[in-house]
Parts: C-alpha cells; structure tokens; sequence
C-alpha cells in the first residue's frame, strides 16, 4: 500500500494559491521548492530531496552552480539587455566562444528551446529554397513520431501527441512524419526532392527516453548528405554532457548540419537557447528577417559561457558516463517486478513500469517524495531518472535505496 502523500499546511497553501491563480497546464507533483543546491532541492517545509528530474535536464550543472550564479551576479549589476539594436561587449565573445566549442562558423541566440527549434526549421526552409532550389512554398521538414519539440503551434504541427493537438488547430504544413529509429522509412521520406531537412532527438526524452539503435543517427546523417538534406539534431534535452558526451551525437561521430541547445546551456539560471550552423545555412537569413529581443543578451552570453566551462573544467560529461552506468546496473540489478525495462545514456535514463494500476508511476513518484527523491512520469508508465551529472557513486547507492523502499510500496 502506497503511504499517504505528506503534505503539509504550508505546503498546501502554496499549492492553493497555483492552483486559483495559475493556469492549469502543468500536472505538478505536490512539492513546492524553495531552495536547491547541487543535486538537492529543499521544499517549504525544509525536507531534502534528491531532484532526479534536473529541470528536465536544465540543471546538468546541479543547482545554484557557484560560479554561474557568481558570473550571473557579476553580469546583473553590469549590463543585462541591450537588445540586438545595439551591440554588447558580450555576445561576440559568447559567439567565438560558442562556436569554437562546437565546430561551426556561426551562432544564433535565442531564449526558450522551443524558440531555437522554430529558428532551425526557418533556417532549413530559407536554405532549402536559396541554397538547395527547392520551388517556391513546396519545403519539407522530415520529423519522428513520438518527438517533443516544444509547445508552439508550429511545433505541436508535427507532434503526434494527442494531448499536445487536439483543438489547437488548423496546422502548419509542410512536414512529414518517419518513425523513429526507421531508416527505411527513412530512406523512402528522402526520396522527395521537396525536403530541406530532418529533425530528431538523438534520443526521444519526452518520449520515455527512446535510445535508437546504435548506428542509426549516423546512417541517418549519410543518408541526408547523400539526399542533399540538413541533418538538424534537436539536443536540447540529450546535449552538454547529459548523456555521457558532450553531445549526443558525438556517440557517432556526427556532426549535425543544424544544432539546437538550450536548457543546460545555461544552467538552470535563465532561458538560453541556440542554434549552431555554417554559413551556408546561418547566412540566409538576413537583418531583419528573424530574431528576439532578448536572445543573446549580455547576461545570457555571461551565463552561457560560464556554464558550458564548467562542464568541460569538472568533467561532467565522464560522471554522467560513469554514473549513469552505475545507476542503471543497480536499478536492473533490483530485479524488481514491477520494473519491466531499464534503458538510457550517460544520466539520461528511464524505468518503466509494469503494473495492474495505471497510476502505478505517479503513485510511486509519490511515495519516492515521501522517502526523499523527486522524479516524474511520462507517458503515464515511464520514470525518467535524470539527476544533476555532479552526482556522486554514494548519492547514487542512496537514491537506489530510495527508489527500492518506494518500489515495496507497489503491491
Ligand atoms: N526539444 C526538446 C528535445 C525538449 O526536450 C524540449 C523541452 O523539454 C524542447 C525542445 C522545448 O524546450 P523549451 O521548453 O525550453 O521550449
């Protein structure tokens, strides 16, 4: 039998107010945060937990890293918006920098990752039609089923989620959909002399943590070059460090023709997104032709460089390798009965659960909180277990135990 969700009044009075004066378009777990640090987070009433969920991956870094918050600090008392009117002592430094870390001659900053996705997909178009010749209106963008890209209409277009559609429309047209990890199916999209580009996760995060089949991103990307194609890899959830490379992708040695960062970009301090690209593709898009006001502000440009650093200078990428190793050998090693699958990369992982109830899950993210350990379901029966990439070999034995007392909670 699950034990009752502890929910203090205080805590209840924070949920109330969300509740009366928010939109209704999260399904939060009941916690109310007030401070973090490193993989811990701590509720209103001063409970500790472990933040397996990472700010969906924003906080690779772990919370209030010290020195994102200190060049944040630095940064907000000097200049923090110029708009791109102007120029910032900063952005040209970030761009170099930005550039130079992930091989490309130019970068385009934005805010949401959402945001970025759009800007790639402007960008694939512009080049499809100016580069590639394609006729006037008739570009293609080939997506996967099952991707989660963001939440605008353009974006929820290609989902083929329910829940992310239904009377949002009409949609945008102009995208065909493979599934995923399908390289015939593939194949037979590229046929089409029409398509600019192919969008993919390198792993479906909102999914459940899909890992492909090993080889098929970088079939995929010989496929596209092949076809004339960008190859436009959407890492805002796999990127910096998550999944044990710097980059998923770097897995297989492919190097997307469009990149797409965010979350983590920026340490869980601020929304910094960004698309990466050569100049074949980046300079079809002209002044004046695509922007926002605060993409690329001298904070954003601080924070970004300081947080990609800190990735690189404390090995993030090897703990995240290592760790998620481990954690995902204890987690099978449980042999537990009601976990029908342990899959994922580096500290991008997932267990699915196997149960008679339909709210096994959230019942058992429920009781994870009581003991200490806060992660969400997706897709109703998935867990992604996706801590800070500063966890360490103890923190993950205690967070196992955690997740196993829970476990004996499912009957
Ligand atoms: N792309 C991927 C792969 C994501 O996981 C997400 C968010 O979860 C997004 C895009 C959208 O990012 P944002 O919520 O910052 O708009």
């Amino acid at each position: 039998m699950l034990a009752t969700s502890s929910i203090s009044p205080l805590t209840q009075k924070y949920l109330q107010l969300e509740e009366q004066y928010g939109a209704h378009n999260y399904h939060p777990l009941p916690v109310v945060l007030s401070k973090g640090s490193g993989v811990f987070v701590w509720d209103v009433d001063d409970k500790r937990y472990f933040d397996f969920l990472s700010g969906y991956s924003a906080v690779n870094q772990g919370h209030c890293h010290p020195k994102i918050i200190a060049a944040f600090i630095e940064q907000a008392q000097k200049l923090t918006l110029t708009s791109r009117a102007f120029h910032s002592d900063l952005l040209g430094e970030y761009a170099q920098y930005i550039t130079n870390y992930f091989g490309y001659d130019k970068v385009l900053p934005m805010n949401t990752g959402v945001e970025a996705v759009e800007t790639a997909l402007k960008l694939a178009r512009r080049w499809g039609y100016e580069v590639k010749g394609i006729e006037a209106n008739k570009a293609k963008i080939i997506v996967c089923a099952q991707n989660f890209h963001g939440r605008t209409l353009n974006v929820v277009s290609f989902s083929t989620d329910p829940s992310s559609r239904i009377n949002f429309g009409p949609f945008m047209p102009g995208y065909e959909v493979v599934e995923y990890n399908n390289i015939a199916a593939l194949q037979a999209a590229l046929q089409d002399k029409n398509v600019a580009g192919f969008l993919v996760e390198p792993i479906q995060g909102e999914a459940g943590v899909v890992v492909p089949d090993e080889g098929y991103l970088s079939k995929a990307a010989a496929m596209c070059k092949e076809a004339n194609v960008l190859f436009i890899a959407d890492e805002i959830q796999t990127g910096l460090a998550r999944t044990g490379k710097m980059l998923a992708c770097d897995y297989e040695n492919v190097h997307p023709d469009i990149l797409i960062l965010g979350k983590a970009l920026a340490g869980g301090v601020m929304p910094v997104s960004a698309v990466l690209a050569d100049d074949e593709i980046m300079l079809t898009i002209k002044p004046g032709e695509h922007g926002s006001t605060y993409g690329g502000n001298p904070l954003a440009c601080k924070v970004a460089m300081v947080s990609l650093q800190v990735l690189k200078d404390e090995h993030m990428a090897e703990n995240a390798a290592v760790q998620g190793e481990y954690l995902r050998n204890q987690l099978t090693a449980l042999n537990h009965p009601n976990i029908s699958l342990v899959r994922g990369k580096g500290l991008l992982n997932a267990i699915v659960i196997k149960h008679d109830n339909k709210e096994a899950a959230w019942d058992l993210c429920l009781q994870m909180k009581e003991y200490g350990l806060l992660a969400k379901p997706t897709h109703g029966d998935k867990i992604r277990f996706a801590p800070p990439l500063i966890i360490t070999k103890e923190q993950v034995d205690e967070s196992v135990d955690i997740i196993n007392r829970s476990l004996a909670h499912l009957v």
